[in-house]
C-alpha cells in the first residue's frame, strides 16, 4: 500500500498568486497547485489536502491557529504516515516552535515548508521545497516514521523546528538553525544525521497539549532603553510571562531603577526568562556582574532556545504548570529538543 501524506495549507507565499485586478498577491486555490506541480503525481504517495479557509499570511497566526492545525493533525493521526504544513515563511519558526509543544508523545513527521516566491512563479524555490517535504514525511524504515519530529525543510536543508530562525528575506536559504546542525541534507542524495533525530518510544501516543497563554511580553533591551517603558512593559495589568532578550551571555544594565523594576514585576507574579539577542551560544547568569541579581531575582536563563522557543514554551509552560517552580523547572528542561542541557561547564 502506498505511503499517505496529508498537507495542510495555511497560507503563505507559496500558495499566492498574482492578484491580475488589484495588484498584490493572492491564495492560490488549492485544486490548482498539482497543475502547478505535475510531479506530485510522481510520487506514487497517497496524498491528501486540506486548506485554512480562509488561508493567513503568517503574519496573522494566533494561537488559535496553531491549535487548530494540531488539532487537524491529532484527527487524521492515524489515516496518514507524515503531515506537511506549508506555511508563510516569516512566523514558521513560531509555529514550528508551538507545534512541537502541543504535540505530545508525536512519532510521525510534521514538516512546515513554505517558499520565498510563489509556485507558480518560473524561479519559485516552493517547488523543491514542497516535493522534498513530502518524500521526508512518506520516509519510513522497518515500518516505523524516519522523521518523529516537528521540523522545517526550507533550501535543501531540514531542521529541527523549534530550532530555527527566519534570518533572509531574500535568500532561498531563508532559515538556520544556530544551535544545532540540520536534522538532513537534500543533495543527490537524502543524508541524515541519525544522532540528532528524536526517537518516540514506540508504545507513546499523540496527546495534543494546545493551551497556550497569551499574557507573555518580549521585552528587548538596548543600551539608553528608558526607564518609563521598561516600567510599563513590567507592569501590564495581567502579565504572567516576560521573555528579557539581553544582551551577548543573558547580560541586561545594573542600574537601580532596572532591576527594581523587573523585582516588582517577579512580586507580582511574572515568570521572566532570558533570552539572549546573539543567535548562536546560551545564557549564562552570573558569568558578568550585569546578570548575577537576575538569578537573585528568580529569572530563569533560557540556555541556547531561539526566541521563538522560548516565547511559545513560555506560553505553553505557563498553561500548564501548577506553581512558579515548575514553570522554572520546566523552562530549563528539553521538552522536545529545544535545548542543549549540558552536564556540565568546564
Ligand atoms: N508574508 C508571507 C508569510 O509569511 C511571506 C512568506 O510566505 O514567505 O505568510
Amino acid at each position: 500500500m502506498a505511503r499517505s501524506v496529508l498537507l495542510l495549507y495555511t497560507g503563505g507565499t507559496i500558495g499566492m498568486v498574482a492578484d491580475t485586478e488589484g495588484g498584490g498577491l493572492k491564495p492560490l486555490d488549492f485544486n490548482h497547485l498539482q497543475g502547478q506541480v505535475p510531479e506530485l503525481n510522481r510520487l506514487e504517495l497517497d496524498i491528501a489536502y486540506e486548506a485554512f479557509e480562509p488561508p493567513v499570511d503568517s503574519s496573522d497566526m494566533s494561537t488559535e491557529h496553531w491549535r487548530h492545525i494540531a488539532r487537524r493533525i491529532e484527527a487524521n493521526y492515524d489515516d496518514f504516515d507524515g503531515f506537511v504544513v506549508l506555511h508563510g515563511t516569516d512566523t514558521m519558526a513560531y509555529t514550528a516552535s508551538a507545534l512541537s509543544f502541543m504535540l505530545r508523545g508525536l512519532s510521525k513527521p510534521v514538516i512546515l515548508t513554505g517558499s520565498q516566491l510563489p509556485i507558480g512563479v518560473l524561479r519559485t524555490d516552493g517547488r523543491e521545497n514542497l516535493i522534498t517535504a513530502i518524500q521526508l514525511a512518506a520516509l519510513e524504515k522497518r515500518g516505523a516514521a524516519f522523521v518523529q519530529e516537528v521540523a522545517v525543510y526550507f533550501g535543501s536543508s531540514l531542521f529541527r523546528g523549534n530550532r530555527t530562525h527566519k534570518y533572509s528575506a531574500e535568500d532561498f536559504n531563508a532559515f538556520h538553525s544556530p544551535n544545532l546542525s540540520p536534522l538532513a541534507e537534500a543533495g543527490i542524495h537524502l543524508q541524515f544525521r541519525n544522532d540528532l533525530l528524536i526517537r518516540t518510544d514506540a508504545k507513546a501516543r499523540l496527546a495534543v497539549h494546545d493551551r497556550m497563554e497569551e499574557a507573555v511580553a518580549v521585552l528587548t533591551l538596548f543600551p539608553g532603553i528608558g526607564e518609563r517603558v521598561v516600567r510599563q512593559i513590567c507592569r501590564t495589568p495581567g502579565l504572567r510571562g516576560l521573555v528579557l532578550h539581553t544582551f551577548g551571555s543573558g547580560n541586561g544594565p545594573t542600574a537601580e531603577w532596572f532591576i527594581d523594576a523587573l523585582r516588582e514585576a517577579r512580586e507580582a507574579g511574572v515568570e521572566i526568562v532570558n533570552v539572549t539577542q546573539c543567535s548562536s551560544g546560551f545564557v549564562e547568569q552570573g558569568r558578568y556582574a550585569t546578570s548575577s541579581a537576575f538569578t537573585d531575582l528568580g529569572i530563569v536563563p533560557a540556555g541556547d532556545m531561539t526566541l521563538e522557543a522560548a516565547v511559545t514554551k513560555l506560553m505553553h509552560v505557563l498553561a500548564y504548570a501548577a506553581d512558579p517552580q515548575e514553570v522554572a523547572r520546566t523552562m530549563m528542561l528539553s521538552l522536545c529538543g529545544e535545548l542543549t542541557t549540558y552536564s556540565s561547564l568546564v
